[in-house]
């Protein structure tokens, strides 16, 4: 019987998890020998940086590896240039004579294949199998296919029966740079569950997709030393320190940690109604608190700032830095550092109970949410000032859950 080989193009940026259960699936429908990643020359998307060929083909390697019946091919590669289907099926062909040559094609690729380059030569060479795609009716797929073995007499189109779930590429490349740029383990975890665990390690210490944007801790604080006051600029880094060490005390990651803490005053530059005018002009909603008491403000201005200005795009860190003033009810661990730091860091010397919540941020951190919560409504009622609905909240939610602290104290 002749060897049956499908060929699977693609940019491969990188191979993940729902191509190789596709190589798996027609591998089995169709008795396959052989299925071959054949990655392009060259790649582009938005966003993130594209991978190398030779970082390309290494996580391919990495993802096949102890497969059998799946391997690689640089044919398209070697070839250089724009190469189109056309050419690259009619060389296999030519090279392989006795093998039955397959070519496995996306669902939405196929409806509109009768304007590719030369199809009649692609079926001419190979038999198509299709893969169904989740925007695609398959219907539609089916009678499309129809009409172009009318027109094609050569064409042969099968079909795949199992449907794939869609893994987005972006996704992976998201994961990738936000775990190189945090250290956060669920972002390892969660890229390792879509391309393995072996393709996920050689992708994040090669820092593959590393966005070039994103500034660096350095790079923030050369920034925000123009921008802060010197004061401002000390407390900054006094909260990253503290957010670091919480972090640490509490398992949590120790870099991200600290770039909330680095971030979390950064739109703290302005004076008066510029707050407002600048909260407008990025269409951030203000609380009447908001309006009333605009330093307030700072904090949603500094989330916008971090995203748009340096890039962050962890939204963990994104919404530390938002909450930091009010808090919230039931918030995250890193929202609980940020927000107790923010108070505690050993520049901060006014504030009455300071030795106490030094101490007990590191036993306790939501009984010390919870206590500075009441001292800053405490302070803000004796100073006769506008009291945002989510400092109250906060302190509602977390004297429900960690206990009075005048009973306490
Ligand atoms: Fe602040
Ligand atoms: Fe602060």
């Amino acid at each position: 019987m002749a060897r049956r080989v499908c060929i699977f193009g693609g940019s491969f940026d990188p191979i993940h998890l729902a191509h190789i259960h596709m190589a798996e699936a027609a591998i089995e429908q169709f008795s396959l020998d052989d299925v071959v990643f054949m990655p392009t020359g060259t790649s582009y998307h938005k966003g993130h940086a594209s991978a190398s060929a030779e970082d390309r083909n290494a996580v391919i390697r990495l993802a096949i590896a102890g497969r059998p019946h799946m391997s690689i091919s640089t044919l398209d590669q070697s070839r250089g240039g724009d190469t189109y289907t056309a050419d690259t099926l009619a060389i296999i062909r030519a090279k392989h004579p006795d093998e039955e040559i397959y070519f496995l094609l996306g669902a939405d690729s196929l409806m509109h294949m009768q304007s590719w380059y030369r199809p009649d030569m692609i079926f001419a060479s190979a038999a198509i199998i299709v893969v169904q795609r989740p925007g695609v009716n398959p219907d539609e797929c089916r009678a499309h296919a129809k009409e172009l073995e009318k027109q094609f007499p050569a064409a042969r189109i099968l079909f795949l029966d199992s449907v794939f779930e869609d893994i987005s590429s972006t996704r992976i490349r998201e994961l990738a740079w936000m775990y190189v740029s945090t250290g956060k383990k669920s972002f390892l975890q969660e890229l390792s569950a879509l391309v393995t665990p072996e393709a996920a390690d050689y992708i994040v210490s090669r820092r593959l997709y590393a966005d070039e944007d994103a500034w660096t801790e350095a790079e923030i604080l050369d920034d925000l030393k123009e921008k802060l006051s010197e004061e401002r600029y000390a407390h900054t880094l006094g909260v990253a320190d503290t957010a670091e060490a919480l972090a640490e005390n509490y398992g949590a990651p120790a870099k991200q940690a600290r770039i909330a803490g680095v971030l979390h005053d950064c739109g703290k530059f302005l004076k008066g109604d510029e707050y407002i005018r600048r909260a407008q002009m990025a269409d951030i909603e203000l609380s009447e608190a908001e309006l009333a008491n605009s330093a307030l403000i700072h904090a949603k201005l500094g989330a916008y700032y971090a995203k748009e200005r340096y890039h962050i795009r962890d939204e963990d860190i994104l919404s530390a830095i938002r909450s930091h003033t009010t808090g919230h009810p039931d918030m995250t661990l890193l929202e609980e550092i940020i927000y107790v730091a923010d108070y505690i860091e050993p520049n901060r010397d006014e504030a009455p109970n300071l030795e106490v919540y030094r101490k007990s941020a590191y036993e306790n951190l939501g009984k010390t949410v919870m206590m500075i919560a009441n001292d800053v409504l405490e302070h803000l009622k004796r100073k006769g000032s506008t009291i945002d609905d989510l400092t109250r909240e906060t302190w509602l939610w977390y004297r429900e859950h960690y206990g009075d602290p005048v009973t306490e104290k």
